[in-house]
Formats: C-alpha cells, structure tokens, sequence
C-alpha cells in the first residue's frame, strides 16, 4: 500500500495572509486532495516580537472564507519546542552537533575576510571537533556532511544537485536557548508525519539543509516541491508597494472567494486553456495539470475578469442570498430580485451592486456639481419639465417610457442623449445605469416623479 500523501501549509503569523501565500497553500492543499490525502496547517509562531494572535485568527478567517478545510486542528509550532529541544539533544548525542564559542567578533571577521577574498561567507567550522561543553553563550551548530552532495527531485523544477562543500555548519539552538527555523521545521515536519513539502521558492535554499538535518533525525524522505513568487504587473516580487496584496483586501473589495481562489491557482498551474475552475473542478483535475516553474505576474484585470465570470456562474438564488447579506438594504424580497436581475451585467464585483442598486432603495444624496452645471442648464430643465408632463399621464411601463422620451425628442427635435443623460441623471444621480426606461419602470412612477420634480423644481 503506497503511503498516504500529508502535506502541509506552515506560515508565520506576522501579517494578514498574502497572495503568495495563499496560493503556495491552495496547491499545497489541492495536491494532498487530489492525492486522497491530507493538507495540515501549522501556524510558525516561534518569533514572540513579530508573530501576533490578530494574525493568526485573520489567516485562518481568509482560509474559511475561501473555503479550505485543514484535516486537523492548527499544530502551534511554539508548543513543540520541548520536541525540539529534544531533537537537538539527540543531535549533539550522536555527534551530529556540536557547541560552537565563536564570539560575534571572530565570525564578523571570518565574514569581513571571506567576502574580501571573493568567497561565498560561511562559517569555518572552528569548533566543530573540539568537543566543546556547553556555556553561557555557546550555541549549537549542525555537523552538515563534509563530503558528497544533496540532491533531491523537486516536484516544480525537476532535479537539484547541491554539493555539501557549499553548505557550512549551521546554527540551530541559539545562546538564547531558542531552536532555530531550519530545526523546528524539520522536526515538526517529521512528528506531523509530512511526506511532502509544497512551499514557496523562497525557502529553496533551506531545503538542502533541511534534507541533511532530518537524515541525522532518522525521519524519512520527503518529497519537496518549490512553487514560484507571484510578481506584481511591473514584474517586481509583489508587495505592499503594489497596493492590496492580502487575501482580506480583495475580500473587501468584493472579489468573490472562488474567483479569487481560481485566479491564484490558474497563476502558476494550467490545464490546457480552461481558465475557469470552480473547487470541485480543481480537486479533481489538478494533477492532470503542471505547475509552472517560472513566476507569474498578478493582473487586477485578469482577477476582475475572473470575478465576473464567477458572478456569471451564480444563481439568481444564490447571488440574491450573497448580496442580502452583504448589503444592509437589500433582502431576497421580489423587488431586490428585480433590482439585482436588472443590474446583474454591470457588475464586475459585489461593490458594484452596492453603487448600481443603491439609488432603487434609498434617496440619493446629492449630484455632483460639475454633472449638474453640465446637465441642468435652463434648456434642460425645459426638456424635463416637459418629459415630467409625458410621464404625469402615462401608465409607467418601460414602453410608455420609451414613448414618452421619443414624443420629447421630437417635440424638441433633438437625439436621444438629450433626453436621456439628464434623465438618467436625475432620476438615479448618476451617469450609469441599466436602460433608462427599465430603470424607471423599476424604480416606480412615484419616486422618478418626486426626482424630476426635484430637479425641475430647484
Ligand atoms: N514559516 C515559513 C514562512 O512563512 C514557512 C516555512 C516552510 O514552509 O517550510 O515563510
């Protein structure tokens, strides 16, 4: 029996969870679905000064929102250092570690006198057989092997060869007494039973040195593979200079969580040229798809196009029961329904509803000046005034509207913008909307009577 796939998703928690992030955890987490297998989350929070509570609850918020289920409870990487500890002890038992007493003053030199000669800084292994006892300030560094290489097949980038000569002894318990990322990792990594780790090429430096430590532990082979940064659209790694970069800024802007989540993943993995994924779609053809080893540059456009074909897919139930909840004034009453069927192509994001549907439930505030001074001049008033007149008599159907705007024209002999701007305008106060006889027929005779009025009247 092959064993079963663990995976696992392991950020720090000292900021909201980003773009990246997100999407090193999607294919993390589709790779074990589409394996039968497991996705756990670990939350890294052994950094006291910059990992916060706050943080950890937004990540997992975005995750729910998202609808990514881990297999277990978090594992809180903090509670396992007595694991590490212990791991760390085992290490120097079985002299795979050792204490190191070199000041910060001789490694800053061994630095200064390295990088001077042209050679890559690393530390020199001065105290690796001196078989040094513990000290106040001494720390412990890993025994990396002298001799061969480390070579693994990363699922992303294929074969990587890194000879042990360019691997240097490094620190894994600190003076402090605390164990370091590249330990605690690895030992988490062994006690939660991971066989593969999917994670962002930015850690790809640690893995060779990860290998080594967990063959000095005895744990079994991981498989690993390295997922590309996203970049922003000027091609530079993403970050906050490109504005929005966390998963609760584009929830905020009314991206919905599938559209996001099919966006992420579709940047950096494909499957032929389908483009539009729902959950269930991806769980099941992801491995037939390839993950694409070169980073991929995050496009607002593209999200939003994503977004609308997302919203497209939705029920008129369902995007009614989304848009209530969101939006205080609307409910799944028959005139919201109507409302939202009427303005449903125009909206690219749930936002949109909120300025497209807004004028059908509440007054609207007040019309900007420059739109008035454009649109209101006397001859318009003259033109309204004499629609307002039309529409007094007429019975308020989308047709009698349009007959109404019509008979105005030619009373006027003038087009169609004529009428229908300052209309618009003044019965939604703003330039965009559905077709103007559908809004009004909508909206009521009523309430487009009273905004005439208002705006004739003033
Ligand atoms: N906590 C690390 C980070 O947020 C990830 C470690 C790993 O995936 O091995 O970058």
């Amino acid at each position: 029996m092959t064993k079963e796939v663990i995976t696992r998703f392991a950020p720090s928690p000292t900021g909201h969870l980003h773009l990246g992030g997100a999407r090193t955890a999607l294919f993390a987490w589709l790779f074990s679905k589409s394996n039968k297998g497991k996705c756990l989350l670990r939350i890294e929070d052994t950094d006291k000064e910059r990992s916060k509570e706050e943080y950890t609850n937004s990540i997992l918020d975005s995750f729910s929102w998202m609808g990514i289920e881990f297999d277990e409870k978090p594992v809180y990487q903090s509670k396992n250092i007595s694991l590490h500890l212990k791991a760390i002890e085992k290490l120097i038992e079985e002299e795979h570690a050792y204490y190191c007493n070199c000041s910060q003053d001789r490694l800053d030199e061994l630095r200064k006198n390295q990088q001077k000669a042209g050679e890559k800084p690393k530390y020199d292994g001065k105290c690796r057989n001196l078989n040094l006892k513990k000290s106040d300030f001494s720390v412990v560094r890993f025994k990396n092997p002298k001799e061969g290489s480390v070579s693994f097949n990363d699922l992303v980038r294929g074969k990587i060869t890194i000879s042990n000569n360019e691997l240097d002894d490094l620190i894994i318990l600190r003076s402090d007494g605390s164990p370091t990322y590249n330990l605690s990792v690895v030992v988490d990594d062994i006690n939660m039973g991971i066989t593969h780790v999917i994670r962002g090429d930015d850690h790809i430096n640690n893995t060779p040195r990860q290998i080594n430590i967990c063959k000095a532990l005895g744990g079994e082979e991981v498989i690993f593979g390295h997922v590309p940064m996203i970049l922003g659209d000027d091609g530079k790694r993403m970050s906050k200079r490109h504005g929005a970069i966390s998963v609760v800024d584009y929830k905020s802007m009314g991206i919905l969580s599938g559209a996001l989540l099919n966006y992420l993943v579709r940047l950096g993995w494909s499957l032929g040229d389908k483009e539009v994924f729902n959950l269930d779609e991806l769980i099941n053809q992801f491995s037939e798809g390839k993950i694409n080893s070169a980073p991929s540059s995050f496009s607002m456009e593209k999200l939003t196009w994503f977004n609308k074909e997302h919203l497209d897919l939705l029920e008129e139930d369902q995007l009614l029961k989304l848009l209530s909840d969101n939006i205080s004034y609307l409910s799944t009453d028959s005139y919201s329904k109507r409302v939202i069927g009427l303005v449903r192509d125009r909206c690219n994001t749930l936002l949109d509803f909120q300025s497209e549907t807004y004028y059908f439930f509440k007054d609207y505030k007040s019309i900007d000046n420059e739109l008035t001074e454009k649109f209101f001049k006397p001859e318009n008033i003259e033109i309204l005034s004499y629609l307002k007149g039309e529409l007094v008599e007429s019975s308020f159907s989308s047709k009698d509207i349009s007959e109404a705007i019509e008979k105005t024209m030619d009373q006027f002999s003038i087009g169609m913008g004529k009428v229908g701007q300052p209309f618009r305008l003044a019965v939604t106060g703003q330039m965009g909307s559905p077709s103007i006889d559908k809004t009004a027929e909508l909206l009521g005779k009523e309430k487009v009577l009273e905004r005439l009025e208002k705006v004739t009247s003033s």
